[in-house]
Order: structure tokens, then sequence, then C-alpha cells
């Protein structure tokens, strides 16, 4: 069983990276990043607490975020496997979904972890365009869609995230540094953290994760 957290810093890869794990592996995708974009532009009443927060770039609420991502692993859908992409993102989130995980009966047992090195990040935040509609993620210089502007997987016009300009990444870095990267000595203690060199074009990472879980 394939019960899997992605984690990396923003402009790692992740969301590239899930999309293909999910469709290949046939589990659900949960994004805390692409949920909470939902609930922005439907202009939920969460949508409407988050908002602020999220386009500064600083991490929504240790409670808010946990349970959303309770109510979501409970869904049978995950019973047979999940990919968490974006959570679990400090160590509180980290405690309280090993108490969900113990209860479920569906703990993780494999963290990706994708590195890549600040200037690289930056970089490939600027440049980064994603559909609003599927979630595919573009960048102008590396990675242009085939018409520019247009999302290749649905034709849906391409945006930049209210939280990709400097400013808010600068947050976002500084946060991961800070909150997200002591994940990293907690699951490689558990024994189940598996590091991959993001800095790499994206089909190279592909086959080597894609030869990690299929031995898996
Ligand atoms: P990235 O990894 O590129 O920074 P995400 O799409 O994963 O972006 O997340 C976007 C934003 O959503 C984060 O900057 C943060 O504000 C919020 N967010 C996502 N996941 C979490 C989480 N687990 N805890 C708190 N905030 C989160
Ligand atoms: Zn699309």
């Amino acid at each position: 069983m394939l019960n899997i957290i992605l984690m990396g810093p923003p402009g790692a890869g992740k969301g590239t990276h899930a999309v293909w794990i999910a469709k290949d592996f046939n589990i659900p995708h949960i994004s805390t990043g692409d949920m909470f974009r939902e609930a922005m532009s439907s202009g939920s009443e969460l949508g409407n607490k988050i908002k602020d927060v999220i386009n500064a770039g600083g991490l929504v609420s240790d409670d808010l975020t946990c349970a959303l991502v309770k109510e979501r692993l409970s869904k049978p859908d995950c019973a047979n496997g999940y990919l968490l992409d974006g959570f679990p993102r400090t160590i509180p989130q980290a405690e309280a979904f090993a108490k969900m995980g113990d209860e479920l009966g569906i703990g993780a047992n494999l963290v990706l972890n994708i590195s890549c090195p600040d200037e690289v990040l930056i970089s490939r935040i600027a440049g980064r365009r994603v559909c609003p509609h599927c979630g595919a993620s573009f960048n102008v210089n590396t990675a242009k869609p085939k018409v520019e502007g247009i999302c290749d997987e649905c034709g849906t016009a391409l945006i930049q995230r209210k939280d990709d300009n400097e400013a808010s990444f600068k947050v976002r870095l500084e946060n991961y540094y800070k909150s997200t990267a002591p994940l990293l000595d907690f699951y490689q203690e558990k024994g189940i953290l598996a590091t991959f060199d993001g800095n790499v074009d994206a089909a190279s990472l592909k086959v080597e994760l894609t030869t990690l879980l299929k031995v898996r």
C-alpha cells in the first residue's frame, strides 16, 4: 500500500510529480494548497478566512488545516493508499496526522522529499503559470505550454498564483525552513524518508521516482 507524503520547498516540483504519481498508482492526490485555493475561488467562508494569509505566503492555522485533512482522509477512497501534497507542514500537523493515521489505520509509510537549491526555486516560481481549472503547472521559461497562455491539458487560460510573487515567496521559503524542514528528521527517524534531487528535469526525476515506487 502506498500511503505517501510528498515533501519539498515551494517550487521543488511537488504538484507536477503528484499528478502523475496519483494517476499511475491509482491513489487520490490530496493537496491542501489546491483545497485552499478551491475554497478561495468558491468564495466560501473558509476561503474568505484564509485568503489574506495565503496570498501573503503565510501558513493557514494548524487547526483549520488538520480538520480539513482529517475529513478528506476519512473518505473511503483513502483506504487503499493516498498521496498527500503540502501536508503535514509543521510539527503540530505531523503529530495530529500521526494520530489520525493510527485512528483510521492508514498511517504514512513513505515520505518522498524533493530537494532543490533556493536560487532555482526562485526562478521557477517567478516563471510559473498554473491552470485554475485542472491544476496543471507550466513555466514561461522552461516548460512552456504548446499555445502561449493556454493549458495543454484542458484549454483553460493560465494564471499566475497571487502568492507567486517575490515577497510572498520569501515568506513561504522562510516558513519552509523554519516550520517544515524539521519534519524531515522526524520521518528520517521513523525510517520512511527517501530524498531526491529536484534540480533535474521533470522527466528524469519521474524515472527515478517510478523506479522506487514500482518496487514498493
Ligand atoms: P507551495 O508548496 O508552492 O508553497 P501549496 O500549493 O502547497 O504551495 O500551498 C499554498 C499555500 O496554502 C501555502 O503557502 C499556505 O498558505 C497554504 N497551505 C497549504 N498547505 C498548508 C498546510 N499544510 N498548513 C498551512 N498552510 C498550508
Ligand atoms: Zn488545465
